[in-house]
């Protein structure tokens, strides 16, 4: 129901869904196939975050994690993070667990969300809505804007130049593998971290000869302004491993950084060590100039104004983009489709455009003919081995991806609330649940149940607080898990319970938090206590819905809405998944994190 409480004036929401190797432990590691979760072969609804109203997906091409916003502006975030010190036990947090932020544990004011973000390979940044920037992780090159430290375990917030003036905020950031980017609302770029190919766009690599064959790197912090954009208003910054785009409001595109396969778009190889214009988006035709960036792990895109797709560097393993003929320019490479919005992961590169019978297709391609690599693309069970040309991911058909957000070895899409979405599968695909009501204790004799879209715990219609006269349209979420969705950044978020049913207790004390802080004023019995259990108040409620679980069970296969109680036995089933071998065959040349010092090899 909270699906129909959505106002005009609510920010745009939607749900999680997963896809790709969700093995957080293991994900591109060899050691994968011996220690089997299995993969996602399709996109999912992501169980865990299914009841709340997410409005921003954050991940990365080099990032095994997520976290995600929901609409009160707290984070959420899940997989292998960047600091063992965000997890509750081990160094992976469960996706289906994930672990809340809110803002206020920041001690960041009440009202205060966080808006934004980046995830690089070991470190984040998260942006608040007074502007301020939030990192954590790794911090050997000062990636973070921290003075150098291993790491950073928790969120610490990021002290740049930008603070001496109250007005200026962080609008928004990026992570690379040593070097971090922070635009202001007045269109200026900072850059922290080490800036060994230019990363930092400072005009230096601050390269230095320790001894015969190895230098060290000057390492920038606090962040520094970039070169070049003072007379300028950058409105978008990208960042790849190593390398950076920067948009300005006329749509000029700038490059920095790492050029190897040319993946800054300037035709050669020769790395920049301040922003170079791209002259492809720098003639005169207003049109062909730069909408949006962003960067591959080692490509760059620009969306340009006519929301065409193009894209340098390397981005496939064969065949035109592929390290033997990456493209050494901005080239057109997929369908001359109008793109909404695009994102790349480790292997992926996927956008959403309108569909042609309506609504938004989700469209993606992988690296090449590499069958491992086409798991995160969600393509599905039956797809074929190939992906190099772009196509639809047919199992996102008529559901509608408002975002997108590729990883380095998942994806996560968000989906508008519609039929479609009710439709699709989600993950776990199951968990243990009563048969009972957990109002009443009753069993579905009494009367119809409805069963969470989450925690799948049934509630008969009539023990609902308002009851329920008919089964509701579209999803429905139990008061508890509602409640979590809704009770805004401090509300306490717990984990799915796999291994036995939720318990009955965790719904009562929520409501009971909610009661007492809500003042002293006498509140109607909590469902579950004595009194809403005692026979008067059953007796005072009249199902509307003859007990009939034949019936029920054969109105659900012929298509009621989703919501009421199904077959558990029917739904265990998990065949559909499949363990799929997965090698990593990037070829990247590395900068090794954890060492000051940085191998001088000619690359
Ligand atoms: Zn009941
Ligand atoms: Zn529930």
């Amino acid at each position: 129901m909270a699906d129909t409480q959505t106002q005009s004036t609510e920010q745009e929401w939607g749900r999680v869904l997963i896809c790709g190797g969700i093995n957080w432990a293991h994900n591109g590691k060899k050691d994968k196939v011996a220690n089997g979760t299995p993969d996602l072969l399709s996109p999912y609804i992501l169980r865990s975050l299914s009841n709340l109203k997410i409005v921003k997906l954050i991940t990365g091409p080099s990032a095994n994690y997520a976290v995600v916003l929901d609409i009160h502006g707290a984070a959420y975030i899940f997989g292998r993070p960047p600091s063992p010190a965000l997890a509750t036990s081990s160094d992976i947090i469960s996706e289906n667990a994930p672990v809340k932020i809110s803002p206020t544990s920041l001690e960041l004011k009440e009202g205060v969300k966080f808006v934004d973000g980046a995830a690089g390979r070991g470190h984040v940044l998260l942006i608040d809505s007074e502007g301020g920037v939030w990192g954590c992780g790794n911090n050997v090159t000062a990636q973070i804007g921290l003075p150098v430290t291993m790491l950073i375990p928790k969120f610490t917030k990021v002290t740049g130049p930008w603070l001496k003036d109250p007005e200026v905020k962080i609008i928004q950031v990026t992570a690379g593998h040593t070097f971090s980017l922070f635009l202001t609302s007045t269109g200026q770029v900072y850059a922290a971290g080490s800036s060994e190919n230019g990363q930092l766009g400072n005009g230096k690599t601050g390269e230095r000869l320790v001894k015969a064959g190895k230098v060290t790197f000057d390492l920038e912090v606090p962040p520094r302004l970039v070169q070049g954009f003072t007379d300028k208003k950058i409105v978008q910054i990208a960042s790849g491993n190593q390398h950076s785009l920067a948009l300005d409001e006329e749509g000029f595109v700038y490059a920095w950084g790492y050029a190897g396969y040319s993946r800054l778009g300037l035709q050669d190889q020769v790395n920049r060590l301040v922003p170079t214009i791209v002259p492809h988006f720098a003639g005169n035709n207003i049109a062909t100039r730069g909408h949006a960036i962003l960067c591959g792990p080692t490509s760059s895109i620009v969306i340009d104004r006519q929301k065409m797709f193009l894209i340098a560097g390397k981005f496939k393993l064969t065949g035109d983009g592929s390290t033997g003929q990456a493209y050494t320019y901005f080239n057109l490479s997929v369908m001359a489709c109008k793109v909404i919005k695009a994102s790349c992961g480790g292997c992926t590169h996927f956008l959403t455009t309108p569909d042609p019978v309506g609504g938004i297709m989700t469209v993606g391609f992988g690296q090449g003919a590499v069958t491992d690599h086409l798991l995160e693309l969600g393509l599905g069970p039956d797809a074929g081995k190939s992906a190099t040309k772009a196509q639809k991911i047919e199992p996102l058909s008529g559901i509608d991806v408002i975002d997108v957000a590729g990883g380095a070895f998942f994806s996560l899409f968000l989906a508008k609330p519609n039929e479609a979405l009710e439709d699709l599968t989600r993950f776990p695909e199951w968990v243990p649940s009563d048969s009972n009501c957990m109002v009443c204790g009753d069993d579905d004799s009494a009367g119809v149940q409805l069963e969470c879209e989450k925690c799948e715990q049934p509630y008969h219609l009539f023990c609902l607080d308002p009851p329920l006269k008919d089964v509701p349209e579209g999803q429905w979420f139990c008061p508890e898990c509602a409640q979590e969705a809704d009770g805004g950044v401090d509300h306490p978020f717990l984990p799915l319970s796999l291994d036995e049913p939720r318990p009955r207790n965790r719904l009562q004390s929520a409501l009971e938090r909610v009661q007492a802080s809500s003042g002293d004023a006498p509140g109607p019995a909590a469902p579950g206590s004595a009194a809403a259990n005692s026979n008067s108040r059953k007796g005072s409620r009249t199902p509307s819905v003859k007990p009939d679980s034949q019936s029920r069970a054969g109105s659900v296969a012929s298509g009621t809405p989703r919501g009421t109680k199904r077959d558990r036995e029917g739904s265990s089933a998990v065949g559909e998944f499949r363990l799929v071998r997965r090698t990593v065959a990037i070829a990247e040349p590395e900068v090794k994190l954890g060492l000051a010092l940085i191998s001088a090899a000619p690359r």
